[in-house]
């Protein structure tokens, strides 16, 4: 992916647009060179320096500007790192940019490039990498609280211990298998490695359920609301987002594809997907949205079957299935007719999205449904599908080794050494090249 890692590379690192402040970042050995032609001279480490930046040839003023500079190895990539704090305007960040790209062994930075760099040189691993792309992209609190902590490499340290200690499991077996003839000292050594394999598979079980519950929080509590044509489904999630993301009409089946709205529910991701209204229809694009409703609501963590005094409907069998959990509300209760106590009674909760009745108490039932489904945040485990998958296969090497005690010792060191290799591959140890273009591409150009 990366041109050349021996290059200097520059980018600049804030958002663009005009700003008080834009922050321009290099890393490379050239980064002392650079300093000099453009400031005169190295300012110390770590220390901030106010100092004029010249275009070397010209002589001219370029800005004035605060300088960091940090020296390698001691810095976020390992290599000589500036950082200069500019006037944000448009032409002060293209004139610095330029004067910079001019110095021998410089050019612009690709997306994620500084992060490559970190990686590369041993300073992060792939699971921190891939908790500053989440930190970078993290839109509410819980988000972001997930991201730090892995980013700072919480997750990293974690797994390196586990894989220590699989190896060292992975070592008694092997001296086991030297010492076969030996029956005692082998015996000894397997007894030794089985218990300790027996407590790290606990241990990962638990952080992989805690996993399940972060991947809530990384990627949106997810609401599918459901419910006959004219509910009010449109116009309840128009009112829950607070603007016209879907389209509200009095007619019968306009909403054919789901529309989706992403709230802030006090620092919780909650995705709701407003679906097709279900009956029973005779128009192909109709009953196509009516199938993608039942597949929503299958992945959905909680499904509202929404109805109305004008669109009652009993909740369709087979729509709530999975890990979903079901919420009932009674919509237009402005327009329930005499009689209709009963029903609304039944539903848990009755609204009217016209008047904004009753959505205070909606709001708050879905981010109570969805903190009691996160549990304790403490133990929740932010990690990506990718961790996921490396972290399952690892779980699963331990579980057959585990299972299977009375198997030739050779075939279970190998469990053992799957499963290391596992973890390995999570931290990008083993096998990082296969995934890395994939995991830098997240990122934007001067990170
Ligand atoms: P959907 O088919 O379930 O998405 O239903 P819509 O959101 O398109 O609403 C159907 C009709 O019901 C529209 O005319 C809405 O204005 C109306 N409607 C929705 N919620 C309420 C409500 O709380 N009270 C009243 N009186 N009408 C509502």
């Amino acid at each position: 992916m990366m041109s050349n890692p021996a290059d200097t590379v520059f980018a600049l690192s804030s958002a663009h647009g005009r700003a008080a402040i834009a922050v321009i970042r290099m890393t490379g050995s050239a980064v002392p060179d650079a300093l000099r032609r453009l400031a005169g001279r190295v300012p110390e480490p770590r220390y901030a320096a106010l100092m004029n930046l010249n275009d070397p040839d010209t002589g001219t003023l370029l800005d004035q500007a605060l300088v960091l500079y940090f020296n390698a190895p001691n810095s976020e990539t390992g290599e000589d790192i500036a950082e200069f704090q500019v006037h944000g305007g448009r032409a002060v960040i293209e004139a610095v940019l330029k004067t910079l790209s001019s110095v021998p062994g410089c050019r612009p930075a690709e997306p994620g490039e500084f992060a490559h760099r970190a990686f590369i040189n041993g300073k992060v691993d792939l699971t921190a990498v891939e908790g500053l792309a989440d930190l970078i992209d993290a839109e509410t609190e819980a988000q972001r609280q997930q991201a730090v902590a892995a980013a700072a490499g919480h997750n990293a340290r974690l797994y390196d211990t586990w894989r220590m200690r699989l190896i060292e499991c992975q070592a008694l077996v092997e001296s086991a298998i030297d010492f076969s003839d030996e029956a005692d000292v082998s015996d000894s050594a397997v007894a030794v490695a089985d218990q300790g394999a027996e407590v790290l598979l606990k241990e990962m079980s638990r952080h992989l359920d805690g996993a399940i519950r972060g991947e809530i929080v990384r990627t949106g509590y997810r609401v599918v609301i459901a419910g006959p044509p004219n509910a009010g489904k449109s116009t309840v999630l128009n009112a829950l987002a607070r603007r016209d993301a879907a389209i509200v009409s009095a007619e019968a089946g306009t909403t054919r594809d789901a529309i989706e709205v992403h709230l802030d529910l006090d620092g919780l991701p909650v995705i709701v997907t407003d679906t097709a209204g279900i009956r029973k229809t005779m128009d192909a694009v109709e009953q196509e949205g009516v199938r993608r409703t039942f597949e929503r609501a299958r992945t959905a963590d909680l499904v509202i079957w929404l109805i109305a005094p004008d669109a009652g409907a009993p909740v369709p069998p087979d729509l709530v299935a999975g890990t979903a959990d079901l919420l009932t509300l009674y919509n237009k209760t402005d327009l329930a007719p005499i009689g209709a106590d009963q029903a609304i009674a039944e539903a848990d909760l009755g609204i009217s999205a016209i008047s904004g009745k009753g959505l205070d108490a909606l709001a708050r039932t879905i981010g109570d449904r969805a903190r009691f489904r996160l549990g304790e945040s403490q133990d929740l485990v932010p990690i990506t599908a990718r961790q996921s998958f490396h972290l399952t296969k690892a779980a699963e090497g331990l579980e057959r080794y585990l299972s299977n005690p009375d198997l030739d010792i050779e075939l279970r060191a190998e469990e053992l050494r799957i499963s290391a290799d596992a973890l390995g591959r999570l931290s990008g140890r083993i096998g990082a090249e296969d995934v890395l273009d994939q995991i830098f591409a997240r990122f934007c150009i001067g990170k």
